[in-house]
């Protein structure tokens, strides 16, 4: 975070517990409120949903087909919440194709799947780079792709949220879909990591295993 960026944070910060305050006192929130609030969206919520919906598309084809073709009708009929969503997109990491989210206007993100953005997602460094020269930042935050690899860069709106499925990684055929969905974390579906591997490594560069030995 740049200075600058840093001083915006401490006064949206200042202005966001003034406002709060405000709310308290004027009896139109309740602190629990607001903690129940935080909580559900950030734990109950968190990304364990969109882990769950890509689990699923990792083992059932007609499901993963859906999830293309009408991805608002497909997440619903498993449960999840289509309220805060907009339209949904889903897009597929393939060999040869890796798909990343952002929202270069503002903050735009998949709260229903994935819960709170993170810190980075908002900040104007990250929905400026990530746009103009992707590669760079993937490997800043620590995500190498093959050279041959296709970067596409999905721009959300108050109107489109993009969820990614990233690859499967190798070794995991004989998991079950709740051991699979533990695998898949938050950054993977935004596009800026891989999941994590069978044995809990956070498989950084497994471009070569996720190729060919994902059982697809
Ligand atoms: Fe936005």
């Amino acid at each position: 975070m740049t200075d600058a960026e840093s001083d915006l944070a401490e006064r949206q910060a200042i202005r966001a517990e003034a406002l709060e305050g405000l709310l308290i006192d004027k009896g139109i929130l309740t602190g629990t409120e607001v903690d129940n609030f935080i909580e559900t969206w950030s734990e109950r919520i968190g990304p364990m949903i969109g882990a769950k919906v890509v689990a699923r598309a990792w083992i059932d084809d007609d499901f993963r087909a859906r999830l293309l073709t009408d991805a608002n009708a497909t997440v619903a009929d498993i449960g999840v919440n289509p309220g805060r969503l907009e339209r949904l997109e889903v897009v597929v990491n393939e060999p040869g194709v890796h798909n990343v989210v952002c929202c270069t206007l503002c903050s735009c993100y998949p709260w229903t799947l994935l819960g709170l953005p993170p810190s980075w997602y908002k900040s104007p460094e990250y929905r400026s780079r990530i746009v103009r020269e992707p590669r760079v930042v993937l490997s800043e935050m620590g995500l190498e792709l093959e050279d041959d690899t296709t970067v596409q860069v999905w721009d959300s709106s108050s109107e489109v949220r993009y969820l990614v499925i990233p690859e499967r990684p190798a070794g995991t055929d004989e998991l079950s879909e709740e051991e699979l969905a533990a695998l898949v974390t938050r950054d993977s579906m935004i596009g800026v990591a891989r999941p994590n591997g069978p044995n809990g490594q956070s498989d950084p560069n497994d471009a070569a295993a996720t190729g060919s030995g994902s059982g697809r």
